[in-house]
């Protein structure tokens, strides 16, 4: 037998047994369009006989991808409005993104740059990255690096250890985050090399792990994981809500304590952006809030997430969670975790003078 591959074309998706034969052209036309990457990772956690199945839907492609909606774009959150060198994005004061390299692991099926990430163009030139470093060296108001892609930890331990130290070179630059895919979907990726070469003296290293659904913490993801922590790099997440794959309070919450139970803070719950041919995995703001509400009484404060929208066209992220406190002029109410009510009447009523 062939050592697992990571499968990249719709036959071997066919072959392997995960789509049947009759979508094979449909998929053919959405792959044309859209990367497809699944490691052996994930093909060992889907189950092919569940149609519904939360992992294969996150990363096997759908025909449904064919359909882009007016109000979907290739630029959900207006990245080109704010790009200030080749890759490198100054949305807000104190930190810049930086797309470091433009290929994943796996290419997931909602994925909000979909139309930027891909085998194409595999990574920043050196010019266009000593380009945004330069940017970065002349803007004393950045603070933190957040490189992203595409996924930054597909990149390798030398490449990330160059970066890195060029980022704590820079005086102003305290903080470089990494936001990922890689050790849940290719956890042998996180050698020592790897977590050595995420911080350096002079600038620290945190790591954003994106995962949407608990049975992607394979035993092989959770050592990931631990190597990551136990190496003293802080760990946050970030999840998508996606319809039929985590948009439950059950399910929803049992990804938060996993997270927890990894030693990994929950940090965002992202409502799904407007990226073409996602449709079929978006929910309601409405639909977002009630869950937010359910976790709120069903899991510990350290499961919480910041529920958040970028705002299309380049505003930023905005929390839209639910709100607990309602304000008129005569009263102030809070309602608790179950939906009760309360006024909130303190003897000393502090005016504005
Ligand atoms: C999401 C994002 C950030 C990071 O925002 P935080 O709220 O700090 O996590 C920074 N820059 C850009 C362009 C982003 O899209
Ligand atoms: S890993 Fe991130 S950038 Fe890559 S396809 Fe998934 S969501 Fe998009």
């Amino acid at each position: 037998m062939n050592a697992p591959r990571t499968l990249r074309y719709p036959a071997e998706l066919v072959e392997s047994g995960l789509v049947s034969a009759e979508k094979l052209p449909a998929l053919e036309d959405v792959a044309a369009r859209y990367a497809v990457a699944i490691t052996p990772e994930i093909v060992g956690l889907i189950d092919p006989a569940d149609d519904a199945d939360p992992i294969a839907r996150q990363y096997v492609p759908d025909p449904a991808e064919l359909r882009t909606t007016p109000d979907e774009t290739g630029d959900p959150i207006g990245d080109k409005i704010h790009e200030v060198s080749e890759g490198l994005i100054h949305r807000y004061p104190d930190r810049v993104l930086l797309k470091f390299v433009h290929v994943c692991a796996v290419y997931c099926r909602f994925c909000f740059r979909r139309e930027m990430v891909g085998p194409q163009a595999p990574h920043l030139t050196p010019q266009a990255l000593e380009n945004a470093l330069d940017y970065i060296r002349s803007h004393p108001d950045i603070w933190e690096v957040i490189a992203s892609g595409g996924d930054p930890l597909v990149a390798s331990p030398r490449r990330i250890s160059e970066l890195v130290q060029a980022l704590a070179d820079i005086d102003h630059v305290k903080v470089v985050r990494f936001h990922t895919r890689v050790p849940m979907v290719a956890p042998e990726r996180v050698t020592d090399a790897l977590v050595a070469s995420l911080a350096a003296p002079g600038v620290t290293g945190w790591v954003a792990i994106h995962a949407n659904h608990p049975r992607e913490f394979t035993p092989a993801a959770r050592a990931a994981i631990a190597r990551l922590a136990d190496a003293g790099i802080p760990l946050v997440s970030q999840t998508v809500l996606l319809a039929g794959i985590n948009d439950d309070a059950e399910t929803l919450g049992q990804l938060m304590r996993t997270f927890v139970e990894n030693r990994v803070k929950p940090y965002y719950l992202h409502h799904g952006d407007l990226a073409p041919g996602t449709g079929h995995f978006r929910t309601s703001l409405a639909a977002g809030q009630n869950l937010m509400r359910a976790l709120r009484g069903r899991v510990s404060g350290l499961c919480q997430p910041t529920y958040v929208l970028d705002i299309p066209g380049g505003h930023g992220k905005a929390p839209v969670g639910p709100s607990y406190v309602e304000t008129t002029p005569e009263a102030v109410s809070v309602e608790d975790y179950r939906g009760g009510k309360h006024p909130y009447r303190p003897d000393k009523i502090r005016t504005e003078s």
